[in-house]
């Protein structure tokens, strides 16, 4: 049967995707589904301690395995900002078409706008601690390109493609994305360590 595995997120369509790639093997709750409502404060300085507070959390409360994923955009001109802040970088209340303008005004003259997504996913298993990251790297457009995707999707470009990620399908980009890595490495731990724990299940006579 399925081990029971927590996403702490309530991003329906993220929890989703995972849930897929993981089926069979683990069943995947979201926040919601284990009656969480409960918005856990972000306050770490890094994208790693964010993503272990959220983790923690879950554990700590419900008792339950689990990982949380936190993302940055970390822009070379500017002092790898937004990274942590990314979701706020124009106020606590405004959108990413605001967060978009701020990055394009301050990256404005500047020569260098290579830029970097993170995504640092926590993971608990067993009360056993677990990190995983993932990374793509490209370059801050001047001005905005394609619908697709949300946050900052129209203004980076993935090195080594000519569009934006918001120029791509969502199965383009997740191959290539700083999530789709970080999840990636998850499935993979998951995987081997299913199997491992497989290996020390002893046959019943
Ligand atoms: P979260 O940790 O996944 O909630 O991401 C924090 C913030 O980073 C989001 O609110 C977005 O502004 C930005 N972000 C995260 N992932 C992406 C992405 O794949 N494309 C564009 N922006 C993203």
């Amino acid at each position: 049967m399925p081990s029971t595995l927590v996403f702490a997120s309530h991003n329906k369509h993220k929890v989703e995707e995972i849930a897929q790639a993981l089926s069979g093997k683990y069943e995947l709750q979201s926040l919601t589904d284990i009656g969480c409502v409960t918005e856990i404060p972000e306050t770490g300085t890094t994208l790693h301690e964010n993503a272990l507070l959220k983790a923690r959390f879950v554990h700590q409360t419900y008792g339950l395995d689990c990982f949380a994923d936190d993302t940055g955009l970390e822009i070379a001109a500017l002092n790898n900002e937004p990274g942590v802040y990314s979701a706020r970088y124009a106020g606590e209340h405004k959108s990413s078409e605001d967060n978009m303008d701020k990055v394009l005004t301050l990256l404005q003259g500047k020569e260098d706008r290579t830029a970097r997504f993170r995504t640092v996913i926590a993971l608990i298993l067993q009360g056993k601690e677990y990190v995983f990251e993932g990374i793509v790297e490209g370059t801050i457009r001047t001005e905005r390109a394609g619908t697709a995707g949300f946050g900052y999707d129209p203004i980076f470009e993935p090195k080594g493609y000519d569009v934006t990620f918001a120029e791509m399908t969502m199965e383009q980009k997740h191959q290539i994305s700083h999530r789709g890595r970080a999840v990636e490495l998850l499935i993979a731990f998951l995987a081997t360590h299913l199997s491992s724990s497989d290996d020390n299940i002893l046959p019943s006579e």
